[in-house]
């Protein structure tokens, strides 16, 4: 198991190998003290594995959520999937990645033409992903969403829109 784990930590076993993923990540549940060896060997291959696989979460969003509820559910999110060190650049190129997912979508429900070997999206699904990485920017730059939306609709209201 701890040559699989080498094994994706090196990028060489690719993501499509699911098989040897899975068996490493029952490994690694199977076992608290390998699931700890695991993390320290390399935390970026297991932060991988259980994002493939389902963990008890311990995340909730409570019902009828406003926008500040939604930025801490992300903040606990990042912590938990082990995406809190994504550095700037990499949250961006996500962000724009998300924006391209959704632009397809979009281009599909328009029945705008898309090459049939393409991969398809769901635009409610890559709306939502745009949304996520939004306020996960906003989280690390420490912005108040509801309020950046107000101050803002306060300066476009004043505008003359030709
Ligand atoms: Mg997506």
């Amino acid at each position: 198991m701890l040559s699989v784990l080498c094994a994706v930590a090196r990028r060489q076993l690719f993501c499509y190998d699911i098989t040897a993923l899975v068996l490493v990540v029952q490994w690694i549940e199977r076992s608290p003290p390998k699931a700890k060896m695991a993390v320290r060997i390399c935390p970026r291959a297991y932060n991988y594995f259980t994002r493939i696989v389902s963990v008890k979460s311990k995340l909730k969003l409570k019902k009828n959520p406003g926008l500040k509820d939604f930025q801490r559910y992300i903040a606990a999110m990042v912590q938990e999937r082990g995406f809190a060190e994504e550095t700037i650049p990499e949250m961006f190129m996500l962000l724009m990645e998300e924006c391209g997912e959704m632009a397809k979508a979009a281009r599909k429900m328009a029945k705008i033409h898309t090459d049939k070997n393409s991969e398809h999206f769901h635009l409610d699904h890559e709306v939502a992903d745009v949304f996520m990485y939004l306020l996960d920017i906003c989280n690390h730059f420490d912005i108040d969403l509801e309020q950046a939306f107000r101050d803002k609709e306060k300066i476009n209201a004043k505008r003359t829109w030709e």
